[in-house]
């Protein structure tokens, strides 16, 4: 899966064979039809906002493209603060902490700036920085009593190290593939504080400032993620849901008098079905659609999140993929080869055809029967399990 996906394939009008099992009520187009990939279906976007449903995914899967699109997804906030003056009440740790939580433009950044430190520069330069300034004083005019200090008033200015002007005349200047590449993806409003100059969208206030009070500061931006620091975050929330009735049982409402009444529906309750109280419960089930709503900070558009988390998670995969295969000495065609290698190891694309409360699920994961044989794989030393149990010993190959 590589970005958004479309899913506009030929439906077939299966009754109850609706993304999640159920049939939607809130008059919205789930996608039907009878596929073995992931399915996504996107209920709104806009540049700040969107919901989206996936399904034909494991839990794990789904929660993993949540954490990716906070933690992984590379934006540019500034690190380090060099004051120059600053004679506000606010201490400089303050007003530094203030300035990193700024959101700043990073559209493009993934391949318009490089980190820092993959960079050969020493203090930070034009390929894997960006600079602001802000050089504020309050005379007192106006009869004020005090000014605001918001993030409109950074100013960028050049890093050092930027690319020679184009000269129409000489040879084109000499540029590594590297350098050419950022040049060609950097954004022209990289690093402006996000809404500045934009009517309608309020600055963030860092300081207010006294009579006679300035700040002259230089402020350096880095490209980060958010597994490092939260100011790297390209979005502010990801609501994450599945199951909204509770039918697997994942979690204890915990209630005085009425558990319904204490614990109201979600939203994406409309579409599933609701739980039939007469039947037993199925402890097979597994998760069927996920539902999202991401929020940006607006340091890039919410659909360019989205698609980045989803080439990044792909990219984690194969690397452990690479890895696991370089550890075992086993690659894909081995184990095709092999026949029952994977196949029986639980490794069964999903059919999501059946119903959720069917018995079709188990099989549509390949649940149990798919791991037992991964089990059987690895411990009988070459009983037919496949690619690794030829490997002779009962242990895990990736243990050894
Ligand atoms: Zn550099």
């Amino acid at each position: 899966m590589n970005g958004y996906s479309s899913f506009n394939g030929p439906s077939t009008s299966a009754p109850a064979g609706a993304a999640g099992g159920a049939a939607p009520t809130g008059g919205i187009d789930v996608p039907l039809g009878q596929t073995n990939q992931p399915r996504l279906l996107v209920r709104s976007l806009n540049n700040q906002e969107t919901t989206f449903h996936l399904s034909g995914v494991e839990l794990a899967y789904a929660n993993s493209l949540r954490r990716v699109m906070m933690a992984d997804v590379p934006t540019i906030a500034i690190d380090q603060v060099l004051f120059l003056q600053n004679t506000t009440p606010i201490p400089d740790e303050m007003l530094a902490h203030r300035l990193g939580l700024v959101p700043l433009i990073s559209r493009g950044v993934a391949k318009g700036l490089r980190y820092t430190r993959d960079c050969d520069c020493d203090e930070g330069c034009y390929y894997c920085m960006v600079t602001l300034k802000l050089k504020v004083a309050f005379r007192g005019a106006d009869g004020e009593k005090f000014m605001r200090v918001t993030s409109d008033m950074l100013e960028i200015v050049p890093s050092p190290g930027g690319p020679p002007p184009p000269n129409p005349y000489g040879p084109p200047p000499d540029l590594s593939e590297d350098d050419r590449q950022i040049i060609n993806n950097r954004d022209a409003e990289l690093g402006v504080p996000v809404g500045k100059g934009q009517p309608g969208v309020a600055p963030i206030l860092l300081a207010k400032m006294g009579k006679g009070q300035e700040i002259d500061i230089i402020c350096k931006a880095y490209k980060g993620i958010g597994k490092h620091h939260a100011k790297w975050q390209p979005l502010s929330t990801v609501a994450f849901e599945y199951d909204p009735y509770n039918k697997l049982r994942h979690t204890t409402h915990w209630f005085e008098t009425d558990e319904r009444g204490e614990w109201p529906l979600s939203s994406n309750a409309v579409f599933e079905t609701p739980p039939d109280p007469s039947a037993p419960f199925d402890y097979n089930a597994v998760p069927q659609t996920f539902y999202y709503t991401a929020e940006s900070v607006n340091s890039i558009p919410v659909r360019s999140i989205v698609e980045q988390g989803l080439d990044l998670l792909v990219e984690n995969l194969a690397s452990v993929i690479l890895a696991v295969q370089k550890e075992t000495g086993v690659d894909e065609d081995e184990d095709e080869n092999g026949g029952e290698g994977l196949e029986n190891a639980g490794f069964v694309e999903p059919d999501f055809g059946d119903g959720v409360g069917g018995a079709g699920q188990m099989d549509g994961y390949g649940g149990q029967q798919g791991y037992g044989g991964y089990d059987g794989g690895y411990g009988s030393g070459g009983g037919g399990g496949g690619g690794w149990a030829g490997q002779g010993s009962g242990m895990s190959p990736l243990r050894r």
